[in-house]
């Protein structure tokens, strides 16, 4: 406890974020990376700004970006907000957009970062329990709210909600800022961007961390009405004028713009996941159904604890909770088929020692 710190941090419960250990050859299922590179054209688009050019500062408002990605989803430019990370954008619609009298629901399992912005924001909040079987049940949130924010698919679950569903939950609320994290949408949910004409209270939030293997860039963005757009710039521009550096606007403009090294990257690992799946279920594993780059399993006879540190004695990792309701599961990125051989290997000798 330091008495130079502001009440306000001492009372935070900050975020902690899945380890990135520097350990050689451990095989790194635990924080949703893609095990991917990012293509040739997106890394020459990276080294092409490392110029002179550095001394001076990047677009403030990254338009070249905002107009490829408006391109790339059928929007116009200032329906495109961009920032340093998804993690970013979400911060910045907590302080701009979620922020009522009537509280803010979200699933009580979900990004363990929702609650963390809550509470720095000072947002008052409901979470929605999922149901039986771990599902957001969309009826579950005709209730009063002042905004409603959800992943889709969930995460660590990920289930997917179909879009029919989202489209009931903007029925229900439509008048209330809707925000619907899209994270991990591209490996095999729908997406809502197509709502975002008939719905002004939606707000699209992407990440090209995952399905466009760039955690290391720090690249997100949101989608949606521009008034909504208009409150997320006025709060970056209370904060962080250049969010993103030259190299990341680059590198994500080149990535848009190289569909056929995407969409190749995605079948890879969709098609790996269901290898995965298969692999956990033969080993007595109960596997919920997945749209992400990860899947959400418990095996009935092994905690969670006990397979997450046995698989870390043998250099992997992969990500446990404490949660109560989730503290058996496990969730596991899909990686390489090589990783995923090793993951199922390492499994089959933990559980038959
Ligand atoms: N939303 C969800 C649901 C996530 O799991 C993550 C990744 N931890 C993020 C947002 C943030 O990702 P990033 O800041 O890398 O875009």
């Amino acid at each position: 406890m330091s008495r130079y710190w502001s009440a306000l941090v001492h009372d935070l419960s900050p975020y902690t974020p899945g380890e990135q250990p520097r350990i050689a050859n451990l095989i790194k299922l635990n924080t949703n990376e893609s095990p991917l590179a990012p293509s040739p054209a997106v890394l020459a688009a990276i080294a092409g700004e490392a110029t002179e050019a550095l001394r001076l500062y990047p677009d403030p408002a990254a338009t070249a970006l905002r107009e490829a990605l408006a391109t790339y989803h059928g929007l116009s430019a200032d329906q495109v907000f961009v920032g340093n990370g998804s993690d970013e954008v979400l911060a910045h619609a907590f302080a701009g957009l979620l922020k009522h009298d009537a509280p803010l629901l979200y699933p009580d399992i979900t990004y363990s970062f929702y609650p963390v912005w809550a509470q720095l924001f000072g947002v008052a909040t409901e979470a929605v329990p999922l149901d039986a079987d771990f599902r957001v049940r969309i009826a579950d949130y005709r209730r009063p709210a002042g905004a409603i924010i959800l992943p889709n698919p969930n995460a660590p679950t990920g289930t997917p909600l179909a879009l029919a569903e989202i489209e009931a939950l903007l029925r229900d609320h439509p008048a209330i800022p809707v925000v619907i994290d899209e994270a991990y949408v591209d490996f095999g949910a729908e997406t809502a961007v197509p709502l975002i004409a008939a719905h002004p209270n939606l707000l699209v939030v992407r990440t090209f961390s995952k399905s466009r293997a760039l955690a290391g860039l720090r690249v997100g963005y949101a989608l949606g009405h521009r008034d909504l757009i208009e409150a997320l710039t006025r709060v970056k521009d209370s904060f962080n004028s250049y969010p993103l550096g030259r190299p990341a606007q680059a590198g994500a403009i080149a990535s848009v713009q190289d569909d056929a090294a995407f969409q190749a990257g995605l079948a890879s690992i969709v098609a790996t996941r269901g290898r995965m799946t298969a692999g956990l279920e033969a080993l007595g594993f109960q596997v919920l159904p997945s749209a992400a780059n990860f899947v959400f399993a418990r095996h009935p006879a092994h905690g969670g604890a006990d397979l997450a540190a046995a698989l870390r004695g043998r250099a992997i990792l992969v990500r446990r909770f404490n949660a109560p309701r989730i503290a058996d599961h496990l969730r596991i990125t899909v990686g390489t088929d090589g990783q995923t051989e090793a993951l199922l290997s390492a499994l089959a000798e933990i559980l038959a020692a």
